[in-house]
């Protein structure tokens, strides 16, 4: 039987406050599924157990809470990325969205999206069985700027990084989601072109550049 929508929370919630060092804005909604039955449920499922007064995830409800974190992250970028979803309406749309994913349908969206690694917020998405498929078979769609050859172009597709600085400095150079990009070369420095105006950054903030390639 599915997890009710509560029980997914506190699976995501205790993931999150376990193993990452991120706190998105979204933990308030989270934390508002905390109740006795979801925790009730969690527990006759097996995913969670209690250990001196704290609630800690079973190695099933790992898997479960990578599996629903996984689908959170994937929605949040399909509403950025492809749907241009403003912040105001993002974390309401994500939790509609994530449920509704199961199995398959996930994956769908996960090769949509060019198997991103990291939500908009800069958490990390658990990767699946498509995104290792994509990674052996070599398929690219989405990489970083840093991984591009000479003259490959497409269209940025997000930026990412911990460090606000550097997005700010991309963002006021009019580097930004949706517009085109071509790689110049990439030694010594990664030399770009947006909309004819060229730009050098060093590896660690081209790493930062994600671009969906233009189909060839
Ligand atoms: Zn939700
Ligand atoms: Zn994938």
């Amino acid at each position: 039987m599915p997890l009710s929508r509560d029980a997914e929370h506190v699976l995501e919630l205790l993931w999150i406050r376990q193993r990452e060092k991120i706190q998105p804005p979204y933990l308030p909604q989270l934390e508002a599924s905390f109740t006795n039955e979801a925790v009730r449920e969690l527990k006759e499922a097996g995913l969670i157990r209690q250990a001196n007064g704290e609630l800690l995830l079973t190695d099933e409800g790992e898997k479960a809470a990578k599996l629903a974190l996984r689908r959170r992250r994937l929605a949040e970028r399909l509403l950025v990325d492809l749907l241009k979803t403003a912040d105001s309406i993002l974390d309401e749309a994500a939790c509609s969205i994530e449920h509704a994913l199961y199995e398959g349908l996930e994956e769908a969206v996960c090769t949509l999206l060019g198997h991103p690694r990291f939500c908009p917020h800069g958490g990390e998405i658990p990767p699946g069985k498509c995104c290792e498929e994509a990674r052996k078979a070599g398929i690219r769609l989405i990489v970083p700027l840093s991984e591009m050859k000479p003259n490959e172009e497409g269209h940025i597709a997000y930026i990412q990084s911990a460090d606000t600085i550097v997005m700010q400095k991309l963002m006021a150079m009019g580097v930004l989601p949706g517009e085109p990009i071509r790689l110049i070369r990439c030694f010594p420095s990664f030399v770009f072109e947006v909309h004819h105006t060229q730009y050098a950054v060093d590896t660690a903030v081209a790493d930062c550049i994600y671009v969906r390639l233009k189909a060839d």
